[in-house]
């Protein structure tokens, strides 16, 4: 029925485990050594900054990808997926290279291949059965959550790799993105999946992945994320071409990133990419949304609800419009939200259909999310998949 609003809620352990357990004897026979879980997360604000050594302010989602693992010491990996049946695979982990295996095997399979090149390694292989309970390819990063799952059950298995810190592991599984699954990632899922702190939003400072844990203050408010369902496949290309546009800008600036133009004036910056509209846009963007980064984490220390969502909208009218990565379906959401009394709403994620954010008083939640749900189908659109988002814990093994 299109009428009920639909919720993704997010799961217990216990909801979760016993299936999981009874599900590996099924795939692999026998127990597990254990259960691992690892986030997906939401950017609250600082989109496309990553890559330009900017700042970004995600936090961790109670929504969790799962993964039993049991180690074997014989050099063989076997990993399946609840959501991808027919797509197991087992090989030889000397055999794992950039492609192939290819699909969704590809985030596991390199993890494990680039934690074996290490010579503390040793003989190493594990069976990894996974069940991923963030929305698959809503942009709240159940890529990540799948690659660090399986990272952090395999230090915590390996001897070898016990003194892999949680900082080295998230640069194992941004090479395992974007080397073996061939997608592009700069970086800040891996680390808030990996390095989030409960009940706080994650201030990444992308230049050299220092981190700051910015405590949630707004106990009335809650992040309501919509998950569009909308993946517009022009994604990866418009990627690539935003990157190259901020490359090219860099290179006319005479910077090597467009972070050390922070604190300029933002005129007259862009007064010397003149001629190049494309770049000036994209670069007021990149700019501006690292001062906005910035000053939501002070409205956050000041608890000012009002301000933190006057800058989400003003973080999404500059997407929108600057770095032009929104699109209809991200666009009806954040204006529903606005509509039905949200303080704020953004995009969130890379654009091109994902989720959007919106940052709403606690008793709103559920008027919102019905505007939202009605606003999509007003529009002919698929009715949205809505979740509410609580600061979570980071990547850990199951009690
Ligand atoms: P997002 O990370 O925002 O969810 P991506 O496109 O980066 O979107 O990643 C989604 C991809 O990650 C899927 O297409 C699939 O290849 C892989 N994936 C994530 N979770 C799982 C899972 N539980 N089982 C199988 N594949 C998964
Ligand atoms: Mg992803």
């Amino acid at each position: 029925m299109t009428h009920e609003v639909t919720w993704s809620p997010a799961v217990t352990d216990a909801e979760v485990e016993p299936h999981l357990r009874a599900a590996f004897a099924r795939e692999f026979g026998g127990a597990p050594d254990g259960v691992w879980a690892a986030p997906g997360r939401v950017n609250l604000i600082g989109e496309h900054t990553d890559y330009n050594g900017g700042w970004c302010l995600p936090f961790a989602l109670a929504h969790r990808t799962f993964c039993a693992v049991r180690a074997r010491p014989d050099g063989r990996l076997r990993v399946a997926s609840r959501q991808a049946p027919d797509q197991a695979w087992e090989g030889e982990i000397e055999q794992v290279a950039p492609g192939a295996p290819g699909g969704w095997v590809a985030y596991v399979a390199g993890v494990v291949a680039i934690l074996a090149e290490g010579p503390a390694a040793g003989p190493m292989g594990a069976d990894i059965l996974v069940d991923g309970r963030v929305p698959l390819g809503a942009g709240l990063s159940s890529s990540a959550a799948l690659s660090c799952s399986s990272a952090v059950a395999l230090v915590d298995l390996v001897p070898g790799l016990a003194g892999v810190d949680r900082a080295a592991l998230a640069e194992v599984c941004v090479r395992a993105e974007n080397d073996y699954a061939g997608a592009a990632t700069g970086g800040m899922d891996q680390t808030v999946s990996l390095r989030a702190e409960d009940g706080h939003a994650l201030l990444i400072d992308c230049s050299d992945f220092s981190l700051t844990a910015v405590p949630w203050t707004l106990p009335e408010h809650e992040v309501l994320v919509i998950d569009t369902r909308a993946h517009h496949s022009l994604a990866d290309g418009q990627y690539a071409a935003r990157r190259d546009a901020c490359e090219r800008a860099c290179r006319s600036l005479g910077v090597d990133s467009l972070r050390e133009l922070h604190g300029a004036d933002v005129d007259e910056v862009l007064g010397r990419l003149g001629g190049d509209a494309e770049a000036q846009r994209r670069v007021r963007h990149v700019l501006t949304e690292n001062v906005r980064v910035l000053d939501l984490v002070a409205a956050l220390e000041a608890q000012d609800a009002e301000e933190a969502g006057r800058l989400m909208v003003a973080s999404h009218v500059s997407l929108r419009d600057d770095y032009e990565v929104s699109c209809r379906e991200l666009d009806v959401a954040v204006d529903a939200a606005l509509g039905a009394g949200a303080a704020g709403a953004r995009m969130t994620g890379g654009g091109f259909g994902g989720s959007a954010l919106a940052l709403v008083r606690r008793d709103q939640v559920d008027g919102v999310a019905r505007a939202v749900h009605e606003a999509f189908l007003a529009e002919g659109l698929e009715a949205p998949h809505l979740l509410r988002a609580t600061p979570s814990a980071p990547a850990h093994r199951l009690p």
